[in-house]
């Protein structure tokens, strides 16, 4: 068989002014009853439809003729007239969006994940591509450098792909970056950061380091991608979130997040942020190789279901942090607060009464991605509830005695990371039970696929590890920690936002019980005028049992509900150390966390 031409793309910054790339992509061989193109719907990663196509704001075609006529077939689908070859169509593409999902252009930076701008001509999706990016004029990008994981080929900013697949699954960062660089099992790693800001490049050079190694080793210590790895940081004032792909990882992080040169401890927001890159960099493994068998291929033109990302985010959640204090970049006691959070977190979250895990994996599509007032009462974060039972899982293996989590990962990366097959809806179930030497249905059937919470304090009691819950101090009180105060405290069942508005109202509350909803915007408690300080010092002084006339907006018409307090339940974790734990559990804990456990152990 003849190789296949490959499809020609190219990528001009067009107009950054008006955020406007240019996009050919030019085939030989046009389908003789017309060419169709497709862009995605998705992106992989992100499990919503984004319909990445209304940013197409113009769309021609040409070949050596002149103009042929080209017609939107469908909100995704393009066909052009048959034609001869070499057929190129041109399209203008608005790139505005500060996501690591989709585009952006301006005069300071020009990023693209490859569906939100390049059309794939149909039936070529396994052909290879070539792109070329251009360099744009004037001297304001004189200092532009290009970040991407593509496979450079002969030119300047020229790059090739097997197919569409691999083209879309590494992002380019156009910009004047800083650059940093380290090694991990052999490889270069590169961290391109952008936007202002001062960084200690050579601390998160260090701890990134530090982190990839410890995720490479954990997988049997060869990295899973070809050449190298990249981190693209877009920093910003304040924002958090990032995106994986196959040999890279784009981050979205707020400038606080970045350590100074010269600064001290690490701060929470640093910690956060290595998290973030730690989260990513495990994806690596699994979900960008270790795939559901629903993305296998991707079909990026609908919803692609399944039941499992509760295990490619929630088991990705647990090791991001687990990560870090295994290869020494925390503390065990800062991850004990981490772990505390987290719990918390999911605690204050009453839908998790009504979702399972494995639901709302399914209806990631509907829910995970537009969260509205009622999402805490009817749903469920497969990442936070995830993280959680991939802990319970890991803790009920070890006492079991035969194998960890750890094991069931690189049993996955073998069975079907490397082996390129995708993981059926049950392989966990069954890889997890296997390896343990016993049916795990019980524990898939409670924690993963019915509402149950998972025994963490009995798992993590058997680990020297003791969990203890309390009352929240405060609006600002996010657990992991003990109490400052050993005050009683009073709960509304409601968050208050700055603006007085109530942002959610929880399920059987005294908010919600009192007729106060999502939307309300309070105006006075006890005939005063409403203030966040003034409903702390209120949940602070006054009973249980106390009524509180709240007045308070809905709509343009003002209200008067009667609350009546209640004591604020303990849905706040925090976890130390348990000074009477057994030899056995202790060096469960020192097997479990890593060696910097088991000497804080004997301190
Ligand atoms: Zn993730």
């Amino acid at each position: 068989m003849p190789a296949i031409a490959p499809t020609r793309y190219h990528l001009s910054a067009f107009d950054p002014n008006a955020h406007l790339f240019e996009v050919r992509c030019a085939i030989d061989d046009p389908a003789s009853d017309g060419q169709r193109y497709r862009l995605p719907t998705w992106v992989p990663g992100s499990y919503l439809i984004r319909e990445l196509a209304r940013h197409f704001v113009e769309v021609r075609a040409e070949n050596a003729a002149g103009a042929v006529a080209i017609a939107k077939e469908t909100k995704d689908t393009w066909r052009a007239a048959p034609c001869a070859g070499p057929l190129t169509v041109i399209a203008k593409v608005y790139a505005f969006e500060l996501s690591v999902r989709t585009a952006y252009l301006d005069a300071t930076r020009g990023y693209f994940n490859g569906g939100a701008v390049f059309l794939c001509p149909v039936g070529r999706e396994d052909a290879p591509c070539t792109l070329q990016i251009a360099q744009p004029d004037g001297p304001v990008y004189g200092e532009w450098r290009c970040a991407t994981t593509l496979t450079p080929a002969e030119g300047v900013w020229t790059f090739r792909a097997a197919d569409y697949d691999e083209l879309i699954d590494h992002p380019v960062e156009l910009s004047a970056f800083q650059l940093g660089e380290f090694h991990a099992g052999g490889l270069t790693h590169l961290i391109a950061i952008s936007g202002r800001v001062d960084v200690d490049m050579m601390r998160v050079e260090r701890d990134l380091a530090r982190i990839c190694q410890g995720q490479i080793d954990l997988f049997g210590g060869t990295p899973p991608f070809p050449r190298n790895y990249l981190f693209q940081v877009m920093v910003v004032g304040d924002g958090h979130g990032g995106l994986e792909h196959r040999s890279s990882a784009s981050l979205l992080t707020s400038r606080k997040s970045l350590p100074l040169p010269d600064s001290a401890d690490a701060t929470d927001d640093y910690v956060n942020f290595l998290g973030l890159a730690s989260h990513e960099y495990f994806h690596a493994w699994n979900v960008k190789r270790i795939k559901p068998q629903a993305f296998t291929p991707y079909d990026l033109s609908r919803e692609s279901y399944t039941r499992q990302l509760w295990a490619f985010e929630g088991i990705t959640s647990y090791y991001d942090d687990l990560t870090l204090v295994r290869s020494g970049v925390i503390s065990t006691p800062k991850y004990l607060e981490l772990l505390g959070r987290a719990i918390t977190n999911v605690l204050r979250t009453p839908g998790r009464h009504v979702q399972s895990i494995a639901d709302a994996s399914f209806d990631a599509w509907i829910k995970h991605y537009r969260p509205d007032e009622n999402s805490p009462n009817a749903g469920v974060s497969y990442y936070a509830k995830g993280a959680l039972v991939a802990l319970a899982l890991d803790l009920t293996l070890r006492l079991a005695g035969r194998a960890t989590l750890d094991d069931v990962m690189r049993a996955l990366w073998r069975h079907h990371g490397e082996a390129g097959v995708g993981v059926p809806e049950d392989r966990i179930l069954t890889l997890a039970s296997e390896l343990a030497g016993r049916d795990l249905g019980d524990f898939f059937g409670r924690y993963v696929d019915r509402t149950e919470d998972p025994p963490l304090a009995e798992l993590l009691g058997s680990h020297g590890v003791a969990l203890e819950l309390r009352a929240a101090t405060g609006a600002n009180d996010r657990g992991g920690k003990p109490a400052t105060t050993n005050k009683a405290r009073m709960w509304l069942g409601a968050k208050l936002g700055t603006d007085l508005k109530l942002q959610h109202v929880f399920a059987g509350g005294p908010a919600e019980r009192a007729g106060l909803a999502a939307g309300d915007t309070l105006v006075a408690f006890d005939g005063v005028r409403a203030s966040p300080e003034g409903l702390n010092m209120l949940l602070e002084r006054l009973p249980a049992g106390a009524h509180v006339p709240i007045h308070h907006f809905r709509r343009d018409e003002l209200m008067l509900s009667n609350v009546v307090l209640v004591a604020a339940p303990l849905d706040t974790a925090w976890l130390a150390f348990d000074d009477q734990a057994t030899d056995a559990a202790l060096a469960r804990r020192a097997a479990w966390l890593g060696t910097d456990a088991a000497m804080a152990a004997t301190a």
